[in-house]
């Protein structure tokens, strides 16, 4: 998986991404980062990429030219279009499910909007997916793209050491995770759950399954109506109404 970032700000994105995690990830060639400063492909010598809105009004707009050129240069490179994410507060909202989805590209381009945004010619021309973090506005698109690339980075086999753990975890089944323990066995007074020292595997999953259920009905009720239960889960729930 190759991401390619269209921003104005690409040490910001290097920083971020190169760091932890993704960073080993960087290293090992499982990831590869590519980030364009569209500045360089401002046409013109003071290196502008912005002017003012067309009907007046606050703020700078995003020129179409050194976006377009900027994701030509993408194209060229790989030969094909790809897909471009345009990370924006208009956006569907970003989840797990499309984390999922857009991990299978082989490359993918996000274009990260400064000041008031870019201009929308260029936007219906190149991109395919309008994503939002979340019902907020940033300043820039690049916390949002490094938001994405992270998600998106932990799904593909070899970025995380153990490949089980993105499987069993948050909005695995619609369901958030049940609570994590390590040691020392007793803290401040407060012991570690018993049946996480018992031993016995099937009682651990199924006492995690229900915590899993619990926590989802308590925190995140809007989840329940997609969870994927079983029926042990559903007799579990009928329990509870009791
Ligand atoms: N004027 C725009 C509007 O009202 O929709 C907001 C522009 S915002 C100040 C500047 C840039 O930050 C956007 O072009 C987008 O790339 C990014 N951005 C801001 N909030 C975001 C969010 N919640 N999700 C994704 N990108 C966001």
């Amino acid at each position: 998986m190759n991401f390619h970032v269209l921003t104005l700000f690409p040490e910001m994105i290097q920083q971020g991404v190169n760091t932890s995690i993704t960073g080993r990830a960087v290293n090992n060639g499982i990831i590869g980062l590519n980030t364009i400063n569209i500045r360089d492909y401002a046409g013109n010598k003071y290196g502008q990429v912005d002017d003012y809105p067309y009907g007046g009004g606050a703020g700078m707009v995003m020129q179409a030219g050194p976006v377009y050129r900027s994701y030509e240069m993408v194209v060229k490179e790989i030969g094909y279009n790809p897909r471009v994410i345009y990370l924006t507060p208009q956006g569907k909202v970003f989840n797990q499910n499309m984390a999922e989805e857009f991990s299978k590209e082989k490359n993918l381009v996000f274009l990260c909007g400064h000041y008031e945004g870019i201009d929308e010619r260029v936007l219906d021309m190149i991109v395919t997916d309008r994503v939002s973090i979340g019902d907020y506005v940033l300043t820039g698109g690049e916390l949002p793209s490094m938001v994405m690339i992270d998600a998106i980075s932990r799904l593909i086999p070899g970025v995380l050491s153990n490949d089980v753990s993105a499987e069993f975890e948050t909005f695995h089944d619609n369901l958030l995770e049940y609570p994590q323990y390590t040691r020392p066995e007793e803290f401040m007074g407060q012991k570690v759950p018993s049946i996480l020292l018992s031993g016995n595997h099937a009682k651990v999953n199924q006492w995690r399954r229900e915590q899993s259920i619990l926590r989802t009905i308590e925190n995140r009720p809007d989840l329940m109506k997609d969870a994927k239960l079983t029926e042990e889960d559903i007799n579990f729930i009928k329990t509870l109404d009791k």
